[in-house]
């Protein structure tokens, strides 16, 4: 299979163009097509000779994802499934200009980007790990779910978020080669402000990105405050416990200044006692962060649920009374607007690649 001219850097793609001897400034030209002007094939860039068309398809696919089903509509929340080179499937969820989402009152388009196919830290809530993990995404099959989503919108994405299928900081090269293409300027550029990498807490790598020089925002799934609480649902947590993650918060908040989001699932019954939110609660305020609750969505074959929406009410009221920056989603009918994994899981189910094992609690 050959590479996708999406995952060239503008250096690299410099440096194929001198050793096929063509002259520099097609570099700029071809970059100019693929990310400004988004055209659907290598053919479609009229500005260059033929003969350099046919040298470049002889080197490179143009894209690397092929876009093959849209769940929702323009005025709602989308969710593209896209088949990738050796048959899986990834996704990625157009949220449109909507209320409270993701912590902010926000008029812009969001898009949540997958990393990986599966994920291998197995969440016992998360429809993107019940399959287990497949593999990383490359930096060309990252960036080019935001390529994809503008062609397929016609829109300009204004925020992303890292909250697909996967951990993304377990795939931190490609992730970083992939920021490097969608914050770049001769390619997508989209402020590193407007990025958030969301993690389960891998603790070395939150260390790592703190010390990357873009101000790329960082969102961690809490799912409980303490020990006890976190690591009945969170296997991760056995390894990088609570006390470890929040210290290495502490060093991301002394490299940035930016706020640090703690997201929350409320799961009925398991992590959503007022305790929990008063030790949560002390733990934002001290970290200077503010607090994402989500209702737990519903996955099929998974037995958690969400708590009341009184529960729900309150909890977030323990939070606000600690003076902590809480945001709650109540309103429903927003089911694909989470649980990502959930359409690609369906995909690669029917289609025999993969028999997903029964959901144990
Ligand atoms: N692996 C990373 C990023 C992907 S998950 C991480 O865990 O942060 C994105 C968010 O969706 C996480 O906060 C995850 O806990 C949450 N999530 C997973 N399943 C969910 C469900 N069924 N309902 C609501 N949120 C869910
Ligand atoms: Fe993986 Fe994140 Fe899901 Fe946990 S919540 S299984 S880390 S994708």
């Amino acid at each position: 299979m050959l590479p996708a001219l999406t995952g060239l850097s503008p250096d690299s793609l410099a440096t194929w163009l001198k050793e096929a001897g063509e002259p520099s400034f097609r570099a700029t030209q071809i970059l100019e097509w693929v990310w400004k002007k988004k055209v659907p094939s290598i053919d479609a860039m009229s500005n260059l000779p033929a003969a350099l068309r046919e040298k470049l398809s002889a080197s490179f696919r143009l894209a690397a994802l092929e876009h093959t089903h849209t769940q929702g509509s323009a005025d709602t929340t989308r969710k593209f499934l896209f088949k990738l080179h050796d048959g899986r499937y990834v996704e990625s969820v157009l949220i449109p200009a909507n209320p409270a989402l993701y912590g902010e009152t926000s008029d812009r388009r969001t898009l949540c980007v997958s990393s990986q196919v599966g994920c291998a830290y197995g969440c016992k809530f998360c429809a993107s790990g019940l399959a287990g993990f497949t593999r990383n995404l490359d930096p060309s099959e990252i960036a080019g779910q935001v390529l994809a989503a503008e062609q397929l919108s016609g829109e300009r994405v204004d925020n992303l978020v890292f909250m697909g299928m996967g951990e993304p900081l377990a795939n931190l090269d490609h992730l970083l080669a992939a920021i490097q293409l969608i914050t770049g300027e001769k390619t997508l550029h989209l402020g590193a402000r407007h990025l958030t990498v969301s993690t389960s807490g891998l603790v070395p790598q939150i260390r790592q990105l703190a010390e990357h020089p873009q101000q790329i925002r960082l969102a961690i799934s809490l799912h409980g405050a303490t020990d006890e609480v976190r690591q009945q649902i969170m296997p991760i947590n056995r390894k990088w416990p609570v006390a470890e993650l929040f210290e290495a918060l502490d060093f991301w908040n002394a490299k940035k200044n930016q706020k640090l989001t703690l997201e929350y699932i409320l799961i009925d019954g398991v992590n959503d006692s007022l305790e929990q939110a008063a030790i949560l609660g002390r733990h934002a305020r001290r970290l200077h962060a503010k607090v994402n609750l989500i209702p737990y969505n519903t996955v099929e074959g998974l037995d958690w649920k969400r708590p009341s929406d009184t529960r729900c009410r309150a909890f977030r009221d323990v939070l606000k009374q600690a003076g902590v920056s809480a945001t709650l989603r109540l309103e429903k009918g927003h089911d694909i607007d989470a649980a990502c994994g959930q359409l690609r899981l369906k995909q690669e189910t029917e289609e025999g690649i993969i028999s997903p094992a029964p959901a144990k609690r």
